[in-house]
């Protein structure tokens, strides 16, 4: 038996990539999966991104590229950030990595010690606690219920921060939840971070553009925070463009310059055709971008009248992201004569062996009443998901 390190042993597995590679794994068997647990959009990626990744190989962008990416893109992302949020910031302080993912994990990384914590509002994504585990944090949850729309109030979050507290991380809008922060819930968070020595936040926005309520609102807005906030963002969501893998942080110079070192001795940098079609992304039309979230807006909607006609399904509406988060826990304790829903891992898992839609449980989010449901499929996915999903709960008993 090889042995492996406890790092790696104690490591949860992604429960949103397990989820999916399970569906597909049904898929190769021949098996209908709809697969709505992987939190991508169905598009492709817009044409003019395309053509300028195209033009990229052409003209031999193959070399290595500085660590923290290629001058211009960084300017293109500063501009980006002025132009959507309003936020200055130079080149020096942005650094482009492989997804917002490593963005979050270079963070942590270089802020928190072993034994310090980070906060959680949860439900929250999946990945924030297993990266605080690496870094051997202690990763604590601020609980958010869907009465008071999945978001911690500031008296909450004063009640949490402990004097080992290094970090907060959050996402609005909010996967799994949707939930959007308003410019004045944000603000009272950012006081009660800036009390507090030495503690930080990471702003995930990835889904600033699939937002049904309005502007986006960013942390780092407010002048007297912005020297403790780390602004996330990224093409993933927005662009259409998982699989491309370029995701940004923008934060106080002396971060920026940690998080570069850090990526200098794990990945060098991310990839140089991505970051030449991230100039396009970033600088050129946005139509499809809005596009892309009309029609998100539209399958949020068919989604909830589906799904407030499932019998036990609790359902807040979610204003931003793709996601649907409802409250399960009707069903556990049922069984169908042969299997008994015990918890949300086994509700998810009934309906992916069942009904043949994947979902993922939402303990992997830090909450035990819901599962997360993906709206980021066709419309005619979203209608023979929720029938299916509907008829095979129907045999709980
Ligand atoms: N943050 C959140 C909240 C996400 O849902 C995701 C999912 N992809 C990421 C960060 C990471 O995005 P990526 O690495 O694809 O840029
Ligand atoms: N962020 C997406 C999700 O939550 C993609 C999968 C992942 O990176 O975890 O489903």
């Amino acid at each position: 038996m090889i042995k492996l390190s406890n790092r790696i042993v104690n490591l949860n597995e992604s429960d949103t990539l397990k989820m999916a590679a399970l569906a597909r794994q049904l898929q190769s068997q021949g098996v209908k999966v709809i697969n709505l647990s992987l939190g991508e959009p169905d598009f492709d990626t817009p044409d003019h991104i395309k053509e300028a990744a195209k033009q990229a190989i052409d003209q031999n962008y193959s070399h290595y590229t500085p660590v923290s990416g290629y001058l211009d893109v960084r300017q293109a992302v500063a501009h980006k950030l002025k132009r959507d949020n309003g936020l200055d910031y130079t080149p020096e302080q942005i650094i482009l990595s492989t997804g917002a993912k490593q963005s979050i994990a270079n963070v942590v990384l270089c802020l928190v010690n072993p034994g310090e914590e980070v906060l959680l509002p949860s439900p929250y994504w999946v990945s924030y606690a297993a990266q605080v585990e690496l870094a051997e944090g202690i990763a604590t949850e601020v609980p958010a219920s869907m009465e008071n729309g999945f978001k911690i109030t500031a008296q909450q979050l004063e009640a949490a921060i402990k004097p080992n507290t290094r970090l907060i991380i959050f996402s609005s809008p909010c996967n799994p939840t949707g939930a959007v922060y308003n410019k004045e819930e944000l603000r009272q968070l950012a006081e009660v971070i800036v009390e507090h020595k030495d503690l930080y936040v990471v702003s995930d926005e990835i889904y600033e553009y699939i937002n049904y309520v309005g502007k986006h609102e960013s942390m780092a807005q407010f002048e007297f925070a912005k020297h403790r906030v780390i602004t996330v963002n990224g093409l993933s969501k927005g662009f259409a463009m998982t699989g491309w893998r370029l995701g940004y942080i923008a934060a106080p110079l002396a971060i920026a310059k940690a998080c570069d070192k850090m990526q200098g001795q794990f990945t060098s940098a991310t990839c140089s055709i991505t970051q030449r079609a991230a100039i396009a992304a970033l600088t050129g039309t946005m139509e499809p971008v809005y596009a892309m979230q009309q029609a998100f807006r539209h399958r949020r909607d068919v989604m909830l009248d589906l799904l407030n006609d499932i019998p036990g399904f609790i359902t807040n509406i979610p204003d931003g992201a793709f996601y649907v988060f409802p409250d399960v826990s009707y069903y556990l304790g049922k069984t169908d004569g042969d299997t008994i829903i015990n918890n949300v891992d086994d509700l998810s898992m009934y309906l992916l062996n069942h009904a043949h839609v994947s979902t993922v449980n939402g303990q992997a989010f830090g909450n035990n009443k819901c599962i997360r449901i993906s709206y980021a499929a066709s419309e005619d996915n979203i209608r023979e998901a929720c029938a299916r999903m509907k008829k095979y709960l129907a045999l709980l008993y």
